[in-house]
């Protein structure tokens, strides 16, 4: 049995968090690719080396359907980074409630190994998108890459605190949440995509220290919380210069 360490990068409202968990590699016959560190995939995504396609396998609770908008903002960032000539598509499909808020990691990778369908398989990588009927177990975090293929939102906070008068819009805090754990998963920063400029934030590691950049570890003093924003950030030159260097576009 090997044993990764897993680092675990989240979005959140108000603080911080990144941990580093231990977790054992999943032997079988799907799956095996798919359960490792996050970043680790981080070439295979933005390069056509060996994927030339990516599919994204949306799965959501019941009532945590993301909106097509916020879809199609993701779609379009990670055309605009990833190499895949044979194209970026998605499925969404509606899933069983998580049953359990708040919810721990381990409730999150619980939830995925019984319920994913698609892994990675021949010139197609997949990644899994899970919009749970939950909270984090810390109440802040909205969002959470958790493995090198494999996301979660916590759609419940998220529709709790945006669209309302005086909160941000969903389609902001959607998106901007979706394209900062998958910046994760593209290696964003130091953990899998090697910095080409030194921009890793000493205190919040695998983050960006500009406060401008998506990859900031809180970006709520830029927008995605601001009921005045009306735009997730976008990645800053520092962050495109390590995917460009690892594959990316
Ligand atoms: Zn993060
Ligand atoms: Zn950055």
């Amino acid at each position: 049995m090997k044993i990764w360490m897993t680092g675990l990068s989240c979005l959140v409202l108000l603080a911080a968090c990144r941990k580093e968990v231990t977790t054992q590699i999943l032997t079988g016959p799907n799956g095996t690719l798919d359960k490792q560190a996050v970043g680790r995939s981080a070439h295979d995504l933005l390069s056509a080396d060996t994927y030339t396609s990516l599919s994204l396998s949306i799965q959501y609770a019941p009532g945590m359907k993301p909106l097509d908008q916020s879809i199609n903002n993701l779609v379009n960032f990670l055309n605009t980074y990833l190499h895949k000539p044979v194209g970026i598509t998605y499925t969404e499909t509606a899933t069983a409630s998580l049953g359990k808020d708040p919810a721990s990691t381990a409730d999150i990778t619980s939830y995925e190994d019984r319920n994913r369908q698609v892994y990675s398989d021949g010139n197609t990588l997949s990644v899994y998108l899970f919009l749970a009927d939950a909270g984090y177990e810390q109440p802040d975090v909205i969002g959470l890459s958790f493995r090198n293929t494999s996301i979660v939102l916590f759609e419940k906070t998220i529709q709790s605190r945006s669209g309302g008068l005086n909160q941000a819009s969903r389609i902001t805090v959607e998106t901007g949440t979706l394209e900062h754990e998958m910046g994760h998963l593209l290696g964003l920063v130091n953990t899998g995509s090697s910095m080409i400029t030194p921009h890793e934030d000493s205190t919040h590691k695998g983050h960006c220290s500009n406060n401008k950049c998506l990859m900031y570890y809180t970006i709520e003093t830029s927008g995605l919380m601001n009921p005045f924003g009306n735009a997730a950030p976008a990645l800053d030159q520092d962050c495109i210069n390590d995917l460009r260097a690892n594959g990316g576009k």
